[in-house]
């Protein structure tokens, strides 16, 4: 049996998300976005709320939701900025997901509860200055020295970098061993050696916090090993799993403010006597809003049906992402072709959300790296074998 249909309680989740993003989030966005700023007390809001935490298990102190929940937030926090569904793709896509699913009870217990409290904030450091696509080809070290690891090299281009508490860092523990010589670590901020700073200048997600970070001698307790020396990499691309799907589900948010704000001014807008929405090249670019926000929520929510079921969905989740990004870059451009000039101007939210459109296209794995994936599946090129640590399926154990 197949059901589309949402619970009471996804309902009212996603209802409350969405009462939040536009009675707190909207009306600042503009001054945000411009200004490259947020208020910290958006964090106070979200954590009150248990948005920080409504899809991880209730005995780490989360709300026990499932993933569908977890995709529903997301389309309502980027239908009205990206920079917010960000926070949910790296504090608990990437970094509590992480943790969960290759943490030890003592680092779950550690760390995963003050992230599902929303007390902590987190983040995932793969990507470095010389190394994005290729992890492989990280260059940041980890040396283990008695009973800690010495951590030593340069983060970039990483959400929260200037904000989180709680750091998921890939690093290379084997030099001589591609990506068999890598391994995760959990690092806190206020580890000795650790410094953070902010860029500037973004495209988009201009009221998100997006930086770099510097090991220099960070000594992190051998204890924050997260999975084995040398399954770093797997860790990496698992923690993508859940960051991904965040991602895709955001895409589902961009696609429909897109469509809401054009539905609205084609109908008032006028040209050669009649609404732009009665021209049928206005409708076509309509047309396929309506349809990616669709063909893209089921993307979505056939992945987040793989995750409850606790079954491997590297493939669906990497789909929906590929998919959805794109889409919701084509989206947001002909948004900005309906509105015209004024779609070139920020009286308009179009053209943020064009800007904000981009990042995912590049991030999470690009569209180039989500291609060659589905190519090497749909050729038999590739096969997911099962993970020594898998994340778990939805009800979570209590
Ligand atoms: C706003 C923002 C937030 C981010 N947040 C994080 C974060 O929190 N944590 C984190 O670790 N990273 C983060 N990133 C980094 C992001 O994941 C990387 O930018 C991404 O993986 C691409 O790496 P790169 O920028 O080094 O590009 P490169 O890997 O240098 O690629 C450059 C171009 O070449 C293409 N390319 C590369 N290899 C191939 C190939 N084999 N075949 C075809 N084309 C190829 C790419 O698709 C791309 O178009 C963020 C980036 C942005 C923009």
């Amino acid at each position: 049996m197949m059901d589309f249909s949402l619970t009471s309680e996804q309902k009212m989740v996603r209802d409350m998300v969405r009462r939040f993003a536009e009675q707190e989030l909207e009306p600042n966005m503009e001054e945000w976005d411009e200004a490259e700023a947020f208020a910290p007390w958006v964090f106070d809001r979200m954590a009150e709320q248990g948005i920080l935490g409504h899809c991880l298990p209730t005995r780490y102190g989360g709300g026990g939701m499932d993933y569908i929940t977890l995709g529903l937030v997301c389309e309502e926090l980027e239908r009205i900025d990206t920079s917010f569904r960000v926070v949910m793709s790296v504090h608990i896509g990437l970094c509590s997901f992480g943790i969960l699913q290759w943490g030890t009870e003592e680092q779950k217990q550690k760390y995963l509860t003050p992230l599902a409290k929303g007390e902590k904030l987190g983040t995932f450091g793969m990507t470095e200055p010389n190394a994005g696509s290729d992890v492989a080809a990280i260059e940041t070290v980890a040396e283990r020295k008695g009973d800690e690891y010495i951590l030593n090299g340069e983060k970039m281009w990483i959400s929260l970098a200037d904000t989180a508490d709680t750091f998921v860092v890939i690093a290379r523990t084997d030099p001589t061993a591609g990506h068999r010589g890598i391994s995760a670590f959990i690092v806190e901020r206020d580890m000795p050696g650790f410094e953070s700073e902010e860029i500037h200048g973004k495209m988009g997600i201009r009221a998100g916090d997006t930086g770099s970070f510097t090991m220099q001698d960070c000594r992190v307790p051998a204890e924050n090993l997260l999975g084995e020396e040398g399954e770093g990499f797997k860790v990496g691309m698992s923690c993508l799993d859940g960051g991904r799907y965040t991602v895709a589900a955001g895409a589902v948010g961009l696609i429909r403010a897109c469509l809401e704000t054009s539905k609205k001014y084609s109908m008032e807008r006028e040209t050669f006597g009649k609404p732009i929405a009665e021209h049928q090249l206005v409708q076509q670019m309509i047309a396929r809003m309506a349809r990616d926000e669709e063909v893209t929520r089921l993307l979505v929510y056939k992945a987040g049906w793989l995750k409850n079921e606790g079954v491997r969905n590297t493939r669906e989740t990497s789909l929906a992402k590929w998919y959805g990004c794109d889409a919701a870059f084509r989206a947001a451009e002909d948004a900005v072709q309906i509105h015209g000039a004024y779609g070139y101007s920020n009286e308009y939210p179009v053209e943020r959300y064009l800007r904000n459109s981009k990042g995912a296209v590049i991030y999470e794995g690009s569209a180039e790296i989500q291609t060659l994936l589905q190519a090497s599946y749909a050729l038999g090129m590739r096969k997911d074998k099962p993970l020594r640590c898998e994340l778990p399926g939805w009800p979570f154990e209590e």
